[in-house]
């Protein structure tokens, strides 16, 4: 980094001697965005929030000071019980979107409308849809998302919301409202862009479209989603991408993406959702989902600053229109898990409250409870406002912050940047797999290759097992010819209904066994199960998975990789 500040020493010197060194520029127009989904139960929930002069405030009105342009506000459409009760996370529905997005208004900041289609949260490994479309064909269910569009944008434009893009659907890689296959998703996606061109038309505004698509690691299938799109004729103006340096890669594979959908698809390109820990500690008894890191920037108030600006600085360098930071209201209740569970349950302040174990009982089931991000929020535990927040005033008034460093390029997390891997057909995807050999001491092997692409880690094809009898069996393939070195071999694996299971990744290598054990915990949720430091010296090595697990228990296994690193 020395050098590149010594550049830019070198250059302001050279250039206009008489001149004062300027500070690094940042494109004005830039959309800087945070989600706000679960500020009214937050309200509710008696939070407080304070502005940098140590004075309560309105949450909203220090974003709008700190800069912030937009909110986000996510819609569900119905994320209640039989009785009424809340099912949590803010209890979103579309009148509390509404009333956020006229608050916003009032401050001068615009809104961008994320309709998941759900009555709880959508993201890649949840798409269920709405109950009032329980049994409908997609056909039926294209004229009910229409509707339910049309009508949603209305009540929250006719509450004095700004709204300047709407977002239709959540995290939709794999599925919407409950449909899995690809062009009926993006029919469904097509069907809601028309219902908010339409209701733009009729009122005179220009409101933008756009589809929010997140893993871009696997950038294969976003792909095939927005070909898809292309395919229904969607009316999508825009791409917005999730992107969490902790699961998703370093920033030049952000950038690397977004140029990629910018020049291939013709799309305006976002970030929809980014955030980082200002600390690795929990505010409100709910442990958090992220409760340690590596990468580039540490768990603290500086190290979310500088993510935040990176970020923005990489998308906007890579030709994006915005960014938007995720949670950033989302504060603890209170310190105590006692006193906080019947605020939780009763103002939806938490990430899901007990109401919607029935609608979504595999990913709530027994789980719900608070909030899993207070340490990823824009304000610190008693609701002062953190660091990143005065920073983004000053991409607001379009420089750069001085003294936030670019972090030092790092490996990327894909497979493809990596040495080159030994295995054959590692993923599946070719037709000849006779270099794989799948077979059990008890019985049969309950598998195929299976040709979808929502349970491949890559491309479209994966090892997928099932049984109604309990299983043990590997699968494995020895590769031959080797130098003599050292070789590192990992696999991915994803799957659910694991009982009494072990799980094994293993290598054999010169009569050594080395072994990894692994478990798989729910659909998507892809573990990596890795061995280093393995000795080769007779140019053979073994690379393969034991699964042992009771019946009823499912997964799949893809992408195996041996790489010799020495
Ligand atoms: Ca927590």
């Amino acid at each position: 980094m020395k050098k590149v500040l010594l550049c830019l020493v070198v250059i302001c010197i050279l250039s206009i001697s008489a001149a004062p060194c300027l500070a690094e520029s940042f494109p004005e127009d830039f959309i800087l965005g945070v989600d706000v989904s679960e500020l009214i139960a937050q309200e509710q929930s008696g939070v407080k929030y304070y502005d940098a002069g140590g004075g309560e405030a309105d949450a909203l009105a220090v974003l709008a000071q700190s800069g912030v342009d937009r909110i986000r506000v996510r819609v569900w459409n119905d994320p209640h019980d039989a009785e009424g009760r809340g099912y949590g996370g803010g209890n979103c529905d579309t009148s509390v979107a509404a009333a956020l997005s006229a608050r916003a208004a009032a401050l001068g900041m615009g809104t961008l409308i994320d309709f998941h289609y759900s009555d709880f949260w959508a993201d890649p490994t949840r798409q269920l849809a709405p109950k009032a479309w329980a049994g409908m064909s997609p056909e039926e269910k294209r004229e009910a998302l229409y509707g339910f569009t049309c009508k949603a944008l209305d009540e929250i434009l006719d509450a004095g919301g700004d709204v300047d893009m709407v977002q239709v659907g959540n995290e939709t890689n794999y599925g919407m409202a409950g449909e899995t296959d690809t062009l009926v998703m993006a029919e469904l996606i097509a069907a809601g862009c028309r219902a908010v061109k339409d209701v733009a038309a009729r009122r005179g505004l220009e409101i933008k479209t756009c589809v929010h698509l997140t893993d871009i690691l696997k950038s294969s299938r976003i792909a095939e989603v927005l070909d898809a799109l292309d395919a229904a004729g969607a009316d999508c103006d825009a791409v917005g991408l999730s992107y969490y340096p902790y699961w998703h890669g370093s920033l030049d594979r952000l950038a690397r993406v977004i140029s990629d959908i910018r020049t291939t698809w013709k799309r305006d390109v976002f970030v929809a959702e980014t955030a980082w820990p200002f600390t690795l500690e929990d505010g409100d008894g709910w442990g958090n989902v992220i409760g340690d890191v590596s990468g580039p920037w540490p768990a603290s108030p500086e190290g979310q600053l500088s993510e935040f600006m990176n970020v923005c600085r990489t998308a906007a360098q890579a030709g994006a229109v915005g960014a938007y930071y995720w949670g950033g209201i989302w504060t603890p209740v209170g310190p105590d898990a006692d006193e906080n569970w019947p605020i939780w349950e009763k103002r939806g302040s938490g990430w899901a409250a007990s109401f919607a174990t029935g609608y979504d009982p595999d990913n709530v089931g027994e789980d719900y409870g608070g909030c899993a991000w207070d340490n990823q929020a824009l304000f610190d535990f008693e609701g002062r406002p953190l660091e990143a927040l005065n920073a983004i005033r000053q991409l607001a008034g379009g420089s750069f912050p001085e003294g936030v460093e670019a972090p030092e390029p790092e490996e990327d997390a894909s497979a493809e940047d990596e040495g080159e891997n030994l295995v054959l057909n590692p993923g599946f995807e070719d037709a000849d797999r006779a270099m794989w050999i799948a077979k059990s001491e008890t019985g049969e092997v309950p598998f195929d290759y299976q040709d979808y692409a929502a349970d491949a880690h890559g491309g479209d094809i994966a090892f997928h097992y099932w049984s109604k009898s309990d299983m043990d069996f590997t699968v494995e393939q020895t590769l031959t010819g080797l130098e003599d070195g050292i070789y590192e071999a990992s696999a991915w694996s994803q799957g659910g209904d694991m009982k009494d299971a072990e799980l094994t990744f293993y290598v054999i290598s010169g009569g050594e066994r080395y072994e990894q054990p692994f478990m798989n915990t729910s659909w998507a949720n892809w573990q990596n199960p890795m061995i280093s430091d393995i000795p080769v010296t007779g140019g053979e090595l073994t690379v393969g998975a034991h699964i042992k697990c009771a019946a009823l228990g499912w997964g799949t296994l893809d992408d195996f990789s041996v790489i010799k690193v020495k």
